[in-house]
């Protein structure tokens, strides 16, 4: 997920101790809800796997990284930007707080935001390689999933686990039509663009193959596999900012005669060309069901002020779920379906369907998160992972902030949740700490068989 702009993480402050700092979240707290005192604990002291995050490399490369995400923009038109992407977000001084020991209100003028980086220089430079991890430590997350193009200095298993991107793999033909829907798409379809001449070249290839068949041998298939040999947990599509979930299931001999007729031979014809985007984005689903790779799916609203929210109804999506030749892939909707939050509760019931609260994690108040997340408790909980989105987003909200500030605002709803449902009844005291411990790790190391 990217929003507003940014430059990849400018670092740190003082040194500070090592160990992992576990959020206090007590009944003393700002929250008007309610968080009992004894599932606060618990819930403090669960080191997290992080199931969706865009960590940057360490220090000394962190300002040249661009490989954190596949769609790196820069260059999106301005939207109307959620309160927490602004740079008074009132959590940012909190982050600032507990990962620098730095200690400003936002905003910032000029002259704080020297200081601050001052400080985010001194603390990276001190932990250098070990940076990322010193993030995850004090951000009480023991494993993160690396959604990133490549892994890198100081971004590493075991701590850090690598998602890479398989959106390129569905656009193999001219995309010029498809670039012109937006300014947005015009940025987007030149990355993938680039990212496609990456795999080819990963491949081994000049050239794209003239065949359907020699394509998803060698281009696709060869790719998926060259990424689970090294080290993929699962493949991440960020399709709903390219286009809408609407995959039909289109016959393999149609898709070949689409590929050979306009590979190579300009603007394909635009219903066509959907037609070969489904049948690929199925062939890839169905061979990461082969591979073990759960599908990551960008699910929620936004970014960018021309982000098609029809388009990213998971609905759209429900003809996947119910093919039985996709049954072997596990799907992961990532970022809570906002603003589809009954729509992917519902889709909880798919025996392949899973979702994450990265990003929401990040913008949405824990009170509200709290809400929708206690209804998907009371449904499937085994389903229900925890996940951040940290992202290097502003100069202010860099992928340390961020991560912090998802971290907390996600233990905080999962508090009021819990609370709620064992104050009504629903659960006893043994059954809060195990849903905790199931949305905070369990169901993740259950998926990915950590
Ligand atoms: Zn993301």
């Amino acid at each position: 997920m990217h929003c507003s702009l940014i430059v990849p993480g400018r670092s740190t402050t003082r040194i500070l101790t090592l160990a992992a700092v576990c959020f206090m979240i007590s009944a003393s707290s700002a929250f008007a809800q309610r968080i009992d005192p004894a599932i606060a604990q618990q819930i403090a002291a669960i080191p997290a796997i992080d199931n969706h995050a865009h960590p940057v490399l360490a220090p000394p490369v962190e300002t040249t990284d661009r490989d954190f995400d596949a769609l790196p923009v820069d260059s999106l038109e301005a939207q109307s930007d959620p309160l927490a992407y602004r740079p008074d977000f009132p959590l940012l001084g909190e982050a600032w707080k507990a990962l620098y020991n730095f200690d400003a209100p936002p905003p910032l003028d000029a002259d704080g935001m020297k200081k601050l980086n001052a400080v985010r220089q001194a603390v990276a430079s001190a932990q250098g390689e070990h940076f990322p991890a010193w993030v995850l430590a004090k951000s009480s997350i023991g494993v993160m999933l690396a959604n990133r193009m490549s892994m890198g200095r100081g971004v590493q298993p075991p701590t850090f686990r690598w998602v890479p991107y398989a959106d390129a793999l569905i656009f193999p033909l001219d995309n010029t039509a498809m670039a012109a829907a937006s300014p947005d798409r015009k940025a987007f379809f030149a990355l993938e663009d680039g990212v496609r001449v990456r795999y080819l070249k990963d491949s081994s290839l000049a050239a794209l193959p003239a065949t359907l068949d020699a394509y998803l041998k060698q281009v696709v298939t060869a790719t998926l596999e060259r990424q689970k040999a090294g080290g993929a947990v699962a493949e991440k599509f960020e399709v709903a900012y390219l286009r809408s979930f609407d995959f039909g299931d289109t016959p393999r001999a149609e898709a070949e005669r689409i590929y050979a007729k306009w590979i190579g031979r300009g603007t394909p014809d635009a219903a066509e060309y959907k037609l070969l985007q489904d049948y690929l984005f199925r062939y890839i689903a169905t061979e990461c069901g082969r591979l073990g790779l759960p599908v990551h799916l960008h699910a929620n609203a936004g970014a960018g002020s021309y982000f098609s929210i029809a388009g990213v109804n998971p609905l759209l999506l429900e003809p996947l779920f119910n093919d039985p030749r996709l049954r072997k892939t596990n799907f992961v909707l990532l970022h809570g379906g906002w603003p589809y939050i009954r729509e992917i509760g519902a889709l909880l019931q798919k025996p392949n369907v899973y979702l994450d609260i990265s990003n929401q994690s990040l913008f949405v108040p824990p009170h509200t998160q709290a809400q929708w997340l206690r209804e998907w408790l009371e449904f499937v909980p085994e389903k229900v992972l925890f996940g951040s989105d940290g992202y290097p987003y502003s100069e202010t909200l860099g992928w340390p902030e961020s991560t912090w500030i998802a971290s907390h605002n996600a233990r905080q709803a999962l508090g009021i949740a819990l609370t709620g449902m064992l104050d009504d009844g629903e659960i006893d005291r043994k059954r809060a700490g195990e849903l905790a411990r199931m949305v905070l790790r369990g169901n993740a190391e259950a998926l990915y068989k950590f």
